[in-house]
């Protein structure tokens, strides 16, 4: 480093296991021995690592190892969905230590959800503390500077509410809010697959269709935090069915769970849920498969788009799919591989979604973690009284 590195600095590299002793720290860094000293004895003051008094003997006595201290503090989390919520406490390596699910109507709308979703966080924590943040992941577009809420059709009711202040009326920490599946897409790539490979295209199939987009490492919310909305763009053959946005073919109109289940039941299948789908799967129905995987079809069309401008290293289909999964990536990589560029799908991977629903929840939790532990805000934090910023 060419100039001195910082307190937050030398956590980040603590964190990541760059140096796990003061004489790690001096190497990578060029810091002078009391200015490692220094650094380290505030981290330990303010709670953010701890020492482990055996270390890799060399003969002598052995160097003192740091940890970062996942142990901390704890970050309150949850993952909305339009029928069924996971609310869960992480710690600080973003792991979920007390999880419930509460099934919530969304469309009852914030002033109903929000304080539940609040008491019941205040029920899982039990005094545990210090909380140093709050992340939600919300069924709907998000500007997700402000944390506004920007979908008009779905969750009508939260349109354009501003999340982040209500909740630190009760949780004054700093609170951030985003799309589902961003926050999802970012627990998968950094669970699953962070240690061999930066770029992730994770596409959701549910009642609706969406993507997150992982790029060099980091999730793409482009200008506003619109990046990755797939769900509304056509596809062609479609046979003209109006999608609620008002135009015609969406992807989300022809592919998502909801219209599966309209195309079956229009073949005099009786199905109400994507279990019935998964089950009529599993029984080798051959019309249910021929549905599943004409879905899979329009999938990889507007997949393929993406590919070519993104070019991923893997796709990930994840949502309401387990059994659903074999028919849906056939016709998924059908059209991949006819329509993308070559150099784009020489090495790609497509493969089912590894941590389920409960990547909502860590990738809230870790959204909320490298905001707050990030080396600017734990300087920012320096000498104050409390250990994290915003505290
Ligand atoms: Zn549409």
């Amino acid at each position: 480093m060419s100039r001195l590195a910082t307190t937050g600095e030398v956590l980040q590299l603590i964190r990541s296991g760059e140096a796990l002793t003061r004489a790690d720290i001096g190497r990578v860094t060029g810091l002078s021995r009391p200015a490692v000293a220094l650094r380290v004895s505030e981290l330990l003051g303010r709670g953010l690592i701890v020492e482990d008094a055996e270390g890799p003997s060399t003969g002598g006595r052995p160097p003192v190892r740091l940890r970062f201290d996942a142990a901390g503090g704890v970050v309150p989390v949850a993952s909305l969905g339009a029928s069924r919520t996971q609310i869960a406490v992480c710690d600080l390596a973003g792991d979920v230590l007390v999880r419930t699910d509460l099934d919530i109507d969304v469309e009852e709308g914030p002033e109903v959800v929000l304080p539940l979703l609040m008491d019941t966080w205040e029920k899982l924590l039990d005094g545990q503390a210090p909380v140093v943040g709050v992340g939600l992941g919300v069924p709907a577009t998000v500007e997700f500077a402000a944390g506004r809420t920007e979908s008009a059709r779905v969750m009508a009711s939260w349109t354009g509410v501003v999340i982040p202040p209500i909740i630190a009326e009760r949780f004054p920490v700093p609170v951030l809010v985003d799309n589902d599946v961003n926050v999802i897409a970012m627990g998968e790539h950094r669970v699953v697959y962070a240690s061999e490979l930066d770029d992730l295209l994770f596409v959701k199939i549910s009642t609706r269709i969406g993507a997150g987009v992982i790029s060099g490492g980091s999730i793409l919310r482009g200008a506003l935090g619109a990046a990755g909305e797939i769900g509304h763009i056509p596809v062609r053959d479609g046979g003209g069915v109006l999608c609620r946005c008002g135009n015609l073919d969406c992807v989300d109109s022809v592919a998502s769970g909801t219209a599966i289940l309209r195309d079956l039941r229009a073949k005099g299948r009786e199905v109400s849920t994507m279990a019935d789908v998964t089950a009529l799967v599993r029984a080798g129905d051959a019309e249910t498969m021929a549905v599943v995987r004409q879905a899979g079809r329009w999938l990889g069309e507007v997949i393929s788009g993406a590919v070519n401008l993104l070019n991923p290293s893997v796709v990930v289909l994840g949502g309401d799919i387990a059994e659903m999964f074999q028919p849906l990536v056939s016709g998924v990589r059908e059209v991949i591989y006819q329509r993308s560029t070559q150099l784009a799908t020489r090495s790609l991977r497509i493969e089912r979604s590894t941590l389920g629903p409960g990547a909502g929840l860590t990738g809230c939790a870790l959204m909320v973690l490298d905001h707050v532990l990030s080396a600017d805000a734990v300087d920012a934090a320096s000498g104050r009284p409390a250990s994290f910023a915003g505290c």
